[in-house]
């Protein structure tokens, strides 16, 4: 059996003025790519997580959508999809963020989730937080409790977890510049 995986930063790839100049995207598509690296990801994000006992994952369209359901998968929970305005067909909360450039919301299903739920939020990646804070409060809006926030990548420069409180938050691979 070969040496567990604990260095993702080199199945991530950065790719210069994507989607827009002055922009380095970091594409995981490599590391989702590789069946074993895939899994190790997966695999840790849920061992980070699970003395949290969670009842749900609480996954941000569409990236977080990848993760979400083998962590659900692994540790037995139910999956809330976060998604982009109009895609969700029943009654929704929505919740407004800021941009670099701008506005975008992000809706939650009202019943997705109910007070005594112990809800994960996960995406592939924190950059300034806005987006993982608009996740937050809509798990929020429905009762449950948020326990923990995980992502793949974390930009620390851009500090988006001083938007995140009150619960612990994981990121498999942090980048500092
Ligand atoms: P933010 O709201 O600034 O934390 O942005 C996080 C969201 O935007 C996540 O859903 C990411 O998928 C995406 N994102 C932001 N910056 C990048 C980046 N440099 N590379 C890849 N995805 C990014």
């Amino acid at each position: 059996m070969s040496a567990p995986i604990t260095d993702f930063s080199s199945y991530l790839r950065d790719v210069p003025d994507f989607p827009k100049p002055g922009i380095t995207f970091k594409d995981i598509t490599p590391l989702l790519n590789q069946a074993e690296v895939f899994t190790a990801a997966i695999d840790q994000i849920a061992e980070q997580v699970r003395h949290l006992r969670p009842t749900h994952f609480a996954a941000i369209e569409s990236r977080g959508f990848l993760f979400g359901g083998g962590l659900c998968e692994r540790l037995g929970a139910g999956f809330v999809p976060l998604r982009k305005p109009g895609k969700l067909p029943w009654k929704t909360y929505s919740e407004s963020y800021q941009l670099e450039y701008g506005q975008d919301s992000l809706e939650i299903h009202v019943d997705a989730a109910a007070p005594g739920d112990r809800v994960v939020i996960i995406d592939d990646l924190l950059a300034t937080g806005g987006t993982a804070a608009a996740a937050v409060n809509l798990v929020r809006r429905t009762g449950a409790e948020v326990v923990a926030a995980a992502f793949v990548v974390e930009l620390d420069f851009l500090d988006g977890r001083s938007k995140l409180h009150g619960f612990e938050i994981h990121s498999l691979v942090r980048v500092s510049d």
